[in-house]
């Protein structure tokens, strides 16, 4: 993954939540050379401190901590804290994903992972957290190739217009309102077709897959539609 060009360096403050030398040491240096500020911890209490002394604008945060869960401190720091929260975890059990991002968390990153990954994903919660979403207010949201325009229920890919069923058109516009950023089977689910539904993962898949098939090149290999396997779908904005 090469980088993408992106807002200059604001000297943002993040959080790094992490108990393991060597990870908070590329943490640190990955971000400071790229113009973030950092604030580091190794425990639940540290973390819990230091996000209340100076607010990160985001916070990476470690689920294996010395004391308790990371997932603990994402129900706690969600109770008072708007930052954007990415799970850094070496556990490649997506159900702690999925668990992390139904309880608040923002993205994840499954270690190891590149300094390119680390500020792509940094980039898109900031993103996300200053509101400036896309498709909360614009009438006409554009994705890479993808057009969407919600006042007229239209889409056109590349410039070519592609019918969408009603459901299809929301699943597209939820997973572009949050373009960049992986969104659980649960809550595409929830927000789609409704709180009895968040067990209906067949009805995301079919849906997903006729997605693919109007948007995508090869729908086989998606480029823009991707599969966060066991955890969700990401529509990608890079
Ligand atoms: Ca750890």
């Amino acid at each position: 993954m090469t980088a993408m060009p992106g807002p200059a360096p604001t000297g943002d403050l993040i959080l790094i939540v992490e108990d393991e030398p060597p990870m908070r040491r590329f943490l640190r240096a990955a971000l400071t050379s790229h113009g973030f500020r950092v604030a580091e911890a190794g425990t639940l209490e540290a973390a819990e401190r230091a996000a209340t002394e100076a607010p990160p604008a985001a916070i990476l945060l470690d689920l294996g901590l010395p004391d308790g869960d990371g997932v603990e401190f994402l129900r706690r720091v969600r109770g008072w804290s708007t930052a954007p929260v990415i799970v850094v975890s070496a556990r490649d059990r997506e159900d702690d994903k999925v668990i992390a991002l139904d309880a608040g968390a923002d993205d994840y990153l499954t270690k190891p992972f590149g300094t390119s990954e680390l500020l792509a994903r940094i980039r898109v919660a900031l993103r996300h957290a200053r509101g400036r979403t896309l498709g909360a207010d614009d009438p006409v949201v554009t994705v890479g190739p993808i057009r969407i325009d919600h006042a007229r229920h239209e889409v056109a890919m590349s410039g070519t217009a592609v019918h969408l069923t009603p459901i299809e058109f929301r699943l597209l516009a939820l997973l572009a309102r949050h373009a960049g950023k992986v969104l659980t089977h649960r809550q595409l689910l929830h927000e789609v077709w409704g709180p009895r539904a968040t067990h209906h993962s067949h009805y995301l898949r079919v849906h997903m897959a006729a997605l693919r098939r109007k948007l995508e090149v090869d729908p086989a290999r998606p480029r823009w539609l991707t599969t966060e396997a066991g955890v969700g779908y990401r529509l990608r904005d890079e």
